[in-house]
């Protein structure tokens, strides 16, 4: 089967209408997906790179719906998160071969969430001790591949 995407539409069809000041929000909305580390779109969801990953590989979903908790999100967005979190493993798998993966969400600001008010879910491959000096003592991360790169290693897996 063949979809012809058109994000600029679903503000017309979206259960909650997309805000202009949430960057999950812009970014499913806008067609450049390479641009944007969207790595793949599902009919209710989508798959992309975090801008400030935690470690090479960070992949979060989110739905195309501005909703900021799991009762809000229709039953089949919700089907389909479970779906492309499944989807997301089985990439990091092949695409990293980690010794473990992190996945869940913040849900709320004091949870942690840098974007309350926009569920998403993180799927992160981790490493033995990866969690370096630099992470722990400075704030920062050292990430040997870029987000371009990571793009290109994980784009075929979806
Ligand atoms: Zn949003």
């Amino acid at each position: 089967m063949d979809y012809l995407w058109s994000p600029w539409r679903y503000r017309y069809v979206a259960q909650k209408e997309p805000r202009r000041d949430c960057v999950f929000c812009t970014k499913a909305q806008q067609s450049t997906d390479q641009e944007n580390l969207v790595l793949h779109r599902g009919l209710k969801n989508y798959v992309l790179l975090n801008l400030y990953p935690y470690t090479n590989g960070h992949l979060m979903i989110a739905p195309y719906a501005h909703v900021g908790e799991l009762g809000a999100l229709e039953d089949a967005a919700w089907r389909e998160m479970a779906d492309l979190t499944r989807k997301a493993e089985q990439a990091l798998q092949k695409a990293y071969q980690p010794e473990g993966i992190n996945l869940g969400m913040n849900l709320g600001k004091s949870a942690g969430a840098g974007i309350a008010d926009h569920i998403h879910m993180h799927v992160l491959p981790r490493w033995h001790a990866d969690a370096n000096f630099v992470s722990v003592v400075g704030e920062t991360r050292v990430l040997p591949e870029s987000l371009a790169d990571s793009y290109s290693r994980l784009k075929p897996y979806f």
